[in-house]
């Protein structure tokens, strides 16, 4: 019989929980840990990102506590690839079991993996060899590495050796762990109650036997402050430092106003332009997107576009920071001179200075405004317009 439609092999579908539904409050900066940024971004959401981009996983689900939605939504959003989250319970066994039964409730995965949202850095190589391992026929598996430190055996008190372990057959147990979807719910509805502490354990208690491919070195569970200055060390050292640069400029119009820098400032005339024409944040602009080589403002926003008919010039801005966060970039410095015999720009300068911090969320000592005059020469000099250059350094 020819392959038809009804013959086409289909590749099992699968699913990844990623757990986030624990306190964390050991990494210290108040929040639970896995919101928490390394370089910038919450941990959690790096998690999420690199699960959501790996070609093996078709669907990303996050297990968050319920008391944690505001902080989610605030600091992880809208992820592609990610669905809503579902709420976690008081152990991370219950906080399984809700991901799993959410996972039955809709079109359920042929295989799930549950990875801990507290490791970033599982790599794709990882999570090929356990969905692999799967599709070759195991229905439980986990990564798994040595342990190279020596391992002894202490007594009641803590403190007195009893013995050395032999070390050879152990092995620390990392995650994503991967099942057959449907043999670990049974196995989690079966376990409800019993105090495990990883998925693994639910499958065995099933006598379902569980696998071992080999884990990763790299991919270390963020725990303690440490842990966060490590990973900070780790994701920050493969960034490039880059320069972009802009320039810009509007000319006069009749008016009552200018707006420079995101400060409206009254003046005797106007800046022509389809947005707000606000000179100094469009150079800007172009200096941010500059330093990761994505076009120049007129690429993003077309001035032909209506619905940016005398637009805020922040929302140009605020989308050339998200494009250099949404790879993992932090914006180091930023450095614009608006160039203008009038108006007066340095009774606002330190309000502009603010204004370009709180739309690019950064420090106010990583923001500089200038402003010069062009000595009464050129277009500058004869007050037909103004004119704005801007330098922004980002590692990314
Ligand atoms: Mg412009």
């Amino acid at each position: 019989m020819p392959a038809g439609p009804d013959m086409e092999v289909t590749q099992p579908t699968v699913a990844c929980l990623v757990m986030a539904a624990g306190r964390g409050l050991r990494a210290g900066g108040g929040l639970p840990k896995q919101f928490r940024a390394i370089a910038g971004v919450p941990m959690l959401a790096r998690t999420l990102r690199a699960m959501a981009a790996m070609p093996c996983i078709d669907r990303v689900m996050p297990v968050i506590g319920a008391g944690d939605i505001a902080d989610y939504e605030t600091l992880v959003g809208a992820i592609p690839g990610v669905d809503a989250p579902v709420f976690g319970g008081a152990t991370r066994q219950v906080s399984v079991r809700n991901g799993l039964e959410a996972l039955a409730a809709g079109n359920p995965p042929a295989l799930v993996l549950v990875h801990d949202g507290a490791r970033p850095f599982a790599a794709a190589g990882l999570v090929d060899r356990v969905v692999a391992a799967l599709k070759d026929g195991a229905r439980a598996v986990i990564p798994a590495a040595p342990v190279t430190d020596t391992v002894k055996r202490v007594g009641d008190d803590g403190v007195t050796v009893l013995e050395t372990v032999d070390r050879s057959r152990l092995r620390r147990v990392q995650t994503p762990q991967g099942f057959l979807f449907d043999a670990l719910l049974v196995a989690h509805r079966a376990a409800a109650g019993a105090d495990l502490t990883d998925d693994a354990a639910v499958m065995e208690r099933a006598g379902i036997a569980v696998t071992a491919v080999d884990g990763d070195a790299a991919n270390i569970k963020i725990t303690t402050a440490e842990d966060f200055e490590e990973a900070e060390r780790r994701m920050t050292g493969n960034l490039t430092v880059r320069t972009g640069m802009g320039f810009d400029v509007h000319r006069f119009e009749p008016g009552d106003a200018v707006t420079l820098c995101g400060i409206r400032i009254p003046h005797t005339a106007r800046l022509a332009g389809h947005s707000d024409a606000d000179v100094g944040l469009h150079a800007l602009t172009d200096a941010i997107l500059g330093t990761i080589g994505a076009g120049d403002i007129g690429d993003h926003f077309p001035p032909s576009d209506p619905q940016w008919k005398g637009a805020p010039s922040d929302r140009f801005l605020r989308h050339a920071a998200a494009l250099v966060r949404a790879r993992g970039g932090l914006i180091d410095h930023v450095d614009v001179t608006l160039i203008c015999e009038r108006p007066k720009i340095g009774p606002h300068k330190q309000a502009m200075r603010a204004a370009i911090a709180g739309i690019l969320d950064i420090d106010g000592d990583r923001v500089s405004v200038k402003a010069t005059t062009t000595e009464k020469l050129g277009f500058t000099g004869r007050g037909e317009g103004i004119a704005a250059q801007a330098v922004a350094t980002v590692r990314a």
